[in-house]
């Protein structure tokens, strides 16, 4: 029977934890009393600099069920990093861990099939979404065509699995291995390369309070991870390079062909237009490479990923 620990970040959750805090307890209870996890197992949440009352509700459980645990960290450390944070806190303790949202949009029902998975020798399993119907159109359109990009560019991830999964022991300390501060889980934990499983699930709408993944942060965590495992978008802009600089001889053998055959356009439009086209691309190129030299700066500087302000644990251990 493995010590499970469920690890759960929270930011701002004060909306969704008390019956989160309520459907998870007693789905570990049962869990334990069906002798499927051992009694050592514990619910560990992250509160990822939270603004509300969410570390007083975190606090409150804690006190009054031996089961919840809970890490503060000092400041808003963003998902990634607090989940990490909690990741790492618990592989001390746990056999396994398994991460899940706050707002229980992952079905918790499907927690016994990845113990199952687990038992069966699975180092990494992970929670795969059979569809997308609860999702927005707009959600849906750009989840895919990020996924498609991910794969495009040779990045090895799980499709429509997010970070519910579970980790044993091993992994968890091969993922604690990797020092990198721009951290985009999903990425890594495939490279990890341990044998791993699957449960598919239905995802459910957010249950209370506000997505914490509005478009701009989901837009960044995309970037992020194509960033983070590809270095191709460097090689497009490269071969874009050539094919342009291929283009303007054409162009270039054109203007000249025309001009000896004395049929001289002004000509204004191609070049105003052959101007914007280039500067346009120019920008990009430099945008692109720019996004990799501020990696390589925040890489470089190599910061803590997360500050613990605070550590709720087991006064048993
Ligand atoms: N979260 C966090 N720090 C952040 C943003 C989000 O700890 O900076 C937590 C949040 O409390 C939730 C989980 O990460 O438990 C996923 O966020 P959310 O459900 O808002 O994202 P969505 O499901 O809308 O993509
Ligand atoms: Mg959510």
């Amino acid at each position: 029977m493995p010590v499970v620990y469920l690890v759960v970040p929270c930011l701002n959750e004060e909306a969704a934890l008390p019956e989160t805090n309520r459907r998870l307890t007693q789905k570990l209870d049962s869990l334990i009393k069906s002798g499927k996890a051992d009694a050592k197992s514990r619910i560990l949440y992250v509160d990822d600099g939270s603004e509300d009352k969410t570390w007083e509700l975190i606090t409150h459980y804690h006190n009054e069920n031996p089961l919840v645990l809970g890490l503060k960290l000092a400041h808003n450390a963003g998902h990634q990093n607090a989940l990490f944070a909690g990741l790492m806190t618990a592989k001390s303790y746990a056999d396994c861990t398994i991460s899940l949202d706050a707002d229980l949009q992952d079905d918790i029902e499907i927690l016994d099939e990845f113990i199952d998975r687990f038992s069966e020798g699975c180092e990494i399993v992970y929670g795969v979404r059979k569809k997308r119907d609860t999702d927005t159109f707009f959600k849906r359109v750009t989840a895919v065509g990020f996924y498609k990009m991910m794969k495009l560019l040779g990045v090895d991830i799980v499709y429509n699995h997010a970070d519910y999964r579970l980790m044993r022991k091993r992994s968890l300390e091969a993922l604690g291995e990797y020092r990198e501060v721009n951290l985009f889980l999903r990425g890594i934990v495939p490279i990890i390369g341990y044998k791993s499983g699957t449960v598919y699930y239905d995802r459910h709408k957010r249950m209370a309070g506000e997505s914490k993944y509005p478009l701009k942060k989901m837009l960044g965590f995309a970037l992020d991870g194509i960033t983070s495992f590809s270095v191709k978008p460097l090689k497009i802009i490269s071969n874009l390079g050539i094919l342009i600089s291929f283009l303007s001889i054409i162009g270039i053998l054109y203007a000249l062909i025309s001009y000896f055959l004395g049929v001289t356009v002004p000509g204004w439009t191609a070049i105003v237009a052959s101007i914007w086209l280039l500067g346009g691309i120019q920008l990009l190129c430099i945008g692109v490479v720019g996004g990799y030299i501020g990696k390589i700066y925040s890489e470089v500087k190599n910061r803590p990923r997360y500050t613990v302000e605070q550590f709720l644990d087991d006064p048993e251990q």
